[in-house]
């Protein structure tokens, strides 16, 4: 099977939307932008050994990769559009790329969103993707909004992904957690769910907000950088899904305070917001954690209930670090 034939496998399951003008096919797609809206664009890489252990399902590697970028529009509170793929495939596995769309438009076609170009070559496996979205103008949830007095926040639990690659990796035997939560865990990892109603939700009501990919105190580093001000996090009050009960407290709390793959949603707000924050938990069914607050300075602050310094080894995952 040639560069054309899987080209036109991927374009048999593309979902058609009115703004799609052109769409794969031609040597560019053309796209209306609705009047009025600001376009939100991301763009993540998934390698394989890097992003994903080899011999991850398809599936699972085709939901991820648009997942991530889904992830970072809804951390800008945008609703998805359209995206692009670029594939590297080591060969034209038909199989695995019948599995990868499976996950891919599993979670494309449960937003709405439309596959409308890419690129398709041959060569260690990797996934570019590229996603689209639409904002109203000044309504963006933007890293450089945090301010002095604000409360820090994180939807749902932290660490659920870092301790399902520990469990991949074989770092931590499943009976540690149990059966149940051992497949809760590495579905965590593999298969996150893009918090874009939540995102959408925080516009005008959140101050700053960042997606987690990297860390909690990574990424919320990157908030307090880009907004000049710093961040104390009590670990003690990091959200812990009930999967981790069976974890050391120790080992538990590096993975919320500093594992990747979360893909659950940091963001700031004014005391003020607390109930309307409250309310978007309630009706979204999403706990939403208040974890910290903003003050003077630079850097992210751990501490512990006494207040005391808390260190954890590695802030969180940097290439080429
Ligand atoms: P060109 O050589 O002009 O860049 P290609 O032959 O690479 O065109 O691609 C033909 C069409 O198929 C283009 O519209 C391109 O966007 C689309 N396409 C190629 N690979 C993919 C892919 N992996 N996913 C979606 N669309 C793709
Ligand atoms: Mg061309």
């Amino acid at each position: 099977m040639a560069e054309f034939d899987l080209i036109a496998r991927i374009r048999a399951r593309a979902a058609a939307r009115d703004d799609v003008i052109l769409g794969i096919g031609d040597d560019a797609a053309l796209l209306q932008v609705p009047a009025g809206k600001q376009l939100a664009v991301t763009a993540d890489t998934l390698n394989a050994g890097v992003h994903f252990l080899p011999g991850t399902s398809p599936v699972d590697v085709g939901w991820k990769s648009l997942a991530v970028n889904l992830s970072d529009l809804a951390a800008m509170a945008a609703t998805p559009a359209w995206c692009t793929l670029a594939l590297s495939l080591p060969s034209a596995d038909v199989d695995w790329l019948d599995g990868f769309l499976d996950g891919f438009f599993a979670l494309a076609d449960a937003h709405g969103v439309a596959l409308v170009g890419g690129d398709t070559t041959c060569g260690p496996l990797a996934i570019g993707v590229t996603a689209f979205g639409f904002v109203d103008p000044g309504a963006a949830l933007r890293r450089d909004g945090a301010r002095v007095g604000d409360d820090v926040w994180v939807s749902g639990s932290l660490g659920d992904a870092a301790a399902g690659l520990a469990l991949l990796q074989q770092r931590m035997a499943a009976n540690c957690v149990g059966r149940e939560a051992a497949d809760f865990l590495k579905a965590r990892l593999e298969r996150p769910s893009p918090r874009l109603a939540l995102g959408r939700a925080l516009a005008g009501v959140a101050n700053a907000g960042i997606d987690l990919s990297d860390g909690l105190l990574a990424d919320l580093g990157h908030v307090c950088k880009a907004s000049g001000v710093a961040a104390v996090v009590e670990v003690d009050r990091l959200p812990m899904s009930a999967a981790l009960t069976g974890v050391p407290a120790d080992r538990r709390r590096h993975w919320q305070a500093a594992g990747g793959d979360d893909y659950e949603l940091c963001f700031t707000a004014a005391s003020r917001s607390r109930e309307a924050i409250a309310g978007i938990a309630r009706k979204l069914g999403l706990p939403m954690s208040r974890i910290g607050w903003i003050t003077e300075g630079a850097g992210v602050e751990a501490v512990t209930a006494d207040g005391s310094s808390w260190i954890t080894g590695q802030a969180g995952y940097v290439h080429f670090g």
